[in-house]
């Protein structure tokens, strides 16, 4: 069965999308040199070869490679070898990280009754690296504090803000307990931080079978799901505070960095935190009393799900050597030929939790194809105008140390230089998954045009954008997508190495990848294998192709076009979009809060409550005031005009082809281009984490993963201080008014017409 398949795979010719003759120039291009982009884009896009994206996997995934691992410093000498023998200057750099790994793991009930967890994932005879006991890492939660605590057992659903407010209405605490905690919903580092905030001692984190185990689909082997004992292992420092070494914040880990000790190091979790299978889950949850969890808590397990406190009694201890190790990224470099100082960086990391197939490995095997495809093109004679850096990171796993700590370390360089970073962090099928720069989704989207989706033979575009008008709700947003040309480009949260790029930085960035129908429950398990990869994912690894083909197929565009290939529309829609938003959540907020205190006002609380299963009444509380927005509705609306002015001028400027674009006026107008997404990073960052410098998303306080929209407005919002809400308003206000009067320059700069004197 499978070396038939094999066959059929072999048998189909790639036939690269190729635009015809009398395509409208890509972005940024003049007509003459876009004849020559399309050339090179063509020779490029036959070189992506499945055959070697499944070979390189093999190599990558075949034994355990997480950081400070054998394998780790094996695997970058590898990928060294492979950039250099397609003839690119490359190198590795190397930072000293604080990692800690485990030396002892206890968790047992000790009442009611006894019961330990196993704390382990069992091989597989199907999956032969399952096996590899010796070399995996064993499941923890990395860098959760050592610890010996036993307390009553707490189940607090997916541990994130709200949950908390229901059980205080339930009257349970969580003080002095240890809290058990659903996986999802947030990033897994709010877990354990919330419960601290709450006065919890530890934290459980387990993967409940609702979520991506049996009742999802067949488990491992039979199919893509976490079979019950599999155990999602992951880092729980407090991203949303900032990125990278706990102990060297905002500055490179160089082996001579100044370091905070680790007792002052303010993104290390408080209580000790321990992940678990679904198997070790349910004996501890069974023995839960208490009152029956709320509607909406109980997940998958054949159990009634109890809140507690008790009479559940858990004992939980942690040991772990907490030891610097090196973390090895791998660099490579082609110089630009005529703006050599300006750099597009392409990265993704190579370190996994344990083998890794589809984290990372199913789209760092991507960049490598692209790099093979570029070392040909430039035995063919190609030079790109801007300089290319293709980087295999280290250490993303533990908190995206290696791409941090480089960005840090060169952050002076990157400000002045990086016109672009271009991440991926796995692959699967189906449509292509954007976020990062609105200004970049013009790029992108003519990008996906010229690439043909595997499944359908559509273009990548085509398939993705019919994607988002059957996803759109309600008539309105269904027109609104399917008038759009460009696909959406969706905010920036966190988990991958663009953080420190498009956050702390303000350097346009995107975060790509095929996904949709790739569905499993192997997450950062000892099952994301070469053997789960080739039996349920891309196993064709066409869309390994297809990838290949677009992040290089963008690179090249930016680090080719005559002028930086931003587009502004929809940034400034966004900013509308937002803007609304925030105004909405405030009025949402008031009329709650009104509303609660009515209700308080009226007795209803008590009218509502059951003798035998009480909840505690809330507490009246002030209503908000009105919050001057107008600063952001002026900031909105200048964005806007300069937005729609700039078009109107770059179309002027390009109506004949370029032709009367002189190299002078494109560094002045690409000048004030490189700066405009930086003005929306301004110095100051945000409240209380000024790291985080993007003022249009950063991954949520109490979120993680995902994004928050202006998230300075939004979170002191939901905070409740409006003072701060109002300043953060004119905050952004200021920096939107900086970016238009950007492009109001560059747009100044292509209406003047003529000759504006040389480069
Ligand atoms: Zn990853």
């Amino acid at each position: 069965m499978r070396s038939a398949a094999l066959m059929g795979a072999m048998l189909l010719v790639p036939r690269p999308l190729l635009p015809p003759p009398d395509a409208p120039a890509p972005r940024g291009f003049t007509t003459e040199s876009a004849r020559a982009e399309r050339e090179w884009e063509a020779k490029f896009q036959a070189i992506p070869d499945p055959d070697s994206l499944r070979e390189d996997m093999r190599i990558l995934s075949a034994r355990p490679h997480h950081l400070g691992s054998p394998r780790d410093s094996a695997n970058a000498a590898w990928l060294l070898g492979r950039f250099r023998s397609w003839g690119l200057d490359a190198g590795i750099e190397t930072f000293q990280v604080l990692f800690p790994t485990p030396r002892e793991r206890v968790v047992e009930l000790v009442a009611p009754h006894r019961f330990s967890a196993r704390l382990r994932e069992p091989a597989l005879p199907q999956d032969p690296t399952s096996s590899q006991q010796a070399e995996q890492l064993p499941t923890y939660n990395a860098y959760s504090p050592d610890g010996d605590v036993t307390a009553p057992l707490v189940f607090v659903n997916y541990g994130v803000p709200e949950d908390y407010v229901r059980l205080e209405r339930l009257g349970v605490s969580v003080k002095g307990a240890i809290v058990i905690a659903k996986y999802g919903r947030s990033w897994r580092g709010i877990k354990p931080k919330v419960a601290a905030e709450h006065g919890a001692v530890g934290c459980l984190i387990y993967s409940d079978p609702e979520d991506d185990g049996y009742h999802a689909g067949d488990t491992y082997p039979r199919g893509p799901y976490r079979p019950s004992e599999g155990v999602q292992r992951g880092s729980v420092l407090d991203m949303p505070l900032f990125a990278g070494d706990p102990l060297t914040p905002g500055v490179g880990a160089t082996a001579d960095a100044k370091r905070l000790d680790r007792s002052e190091a303010p993104t290390l979790p408080k209580i000790p935190v321990m992940p678990l299978s679904y198997a070790d889950a349910q004996p501890l949850l069974a023995a839960i009393g208490g009152r029956a969890a709320p509607g909406g808590w109980a997940g998958g397990l054949p159990i009634t799900y109890h809140v507690g406190p008790g009479p559940a009694r858990v004992h939980l201890k942690l040991r772990f050597d907490w030891r610097l190790v090196p973390a090895y990224d791998v660099i490579a470099r082609i110089p630009g030929a005529v703006r050599p100082d300006e750099w597009v960086v392409r990265g993704n990391h190579h370190d996994a939790w344990v083998n890794g197939a589809e984290d990372p490995i199913s789209s760092a095997i991507a960049v490598l194809e692209e790099a093979r495809a570029y070392g040909a093109l430039l035995k063919q004679g190609w030079r790109p105008r801007r300089t290319i850096v293709l980087a295999l990171w280290d250490g993303e796993e533990p908190m995206l140390l290696g791409s941090t700590e480089w960005a840090e370390t060169h952050g002076e360089e990157l400000e002045r230089k990086a016109v672009a970073y271009l991440n991926t962090d796995g692959n699967g099928r189906g449509r292509l998954g954007t976020d990062g720069s609105p200004v970049l989704a013009r790029l992108i989207s003519e990008v996906a045009r010229d690439v043909k989706d595997p499944e359908t033979g559509m273009s990548v575009w085509k398939r993705t954008h019919l994607g988002e008008v059957a996803d759109a709700r309600g008539a309105d947003r269904r027109r609104e997508a399917r008038e759009h040309s460009d696909l959406t480009v969706d905010p920036m949260g966190s988990g991958s190495d663009y953080t420190a790029f498009y956050h702390h930085f303000g350097i346009p960035s995107l975060n790509l990848g095929f996904g949709g129908e790739d569905d499993g429950g192997i997450y950062h398990s000892i099952y994301d294998s070469f053997h789960w990869y080739t039996t349920f994912s891309d196993t064709s690894f066409t869309y390994g192709r297809a990838l290949a083909q677009t992040v290089g197929l963008a690179t090249m565009r930016l680090a080719g076009a005559d002028l930086l290939p931003y587009e502004f529309s929809r940034l400034s829609d966004r900013v509308g979009t937002n803007l609304k938003e925030v105004q909405d959540l405030l009025t949402a907020v008031r009329d709650s809060i009104e509303e609660q205190n009515r209700q308080v006002e009226e007795s209803t609380f008590v009218a509502m409550n059951d003798p035998r299963r009480p909840l505690v009444p809330p507490a009246r509380e002030p209503v908000p005031p009105f919050v001057n927005f107008a600063p952001l509705q002026n900031g909105a609306t200048r964005l806007k005009s300069a937005t729609s002015r700039f078009e109107s001028a770059y179309a002027a400027a390009m109506k004949d082809g370029g032709t009367a674009l002189d190299t002078g006026r494109v560094a002045q107008v690409n000048a004030a281009l490189f700066e405009a997404e930086r003005r929306l990073a301004p110095a100051e960052g945000l409240p209380r984490r000024p790291w985080y410098r993007q003022l249009l998303s950063a991954p949520g306080w109490y979120t993680g993963y995902s994004a928050k929209t202006m998230p300075g407005i939004r979170e002191a919002i939901e905070a409740k201080r409006w003072d701060e809400a109002e300043e953060q308003a004119a905050v952004l206000g200021r920096a939107l008014e900086a970016e238009a009067a950007l492009l109001d320059r560059a747009s100044e700069i292509l209406e003047r017409g003529g000759s504006s004197g040389a480069e």
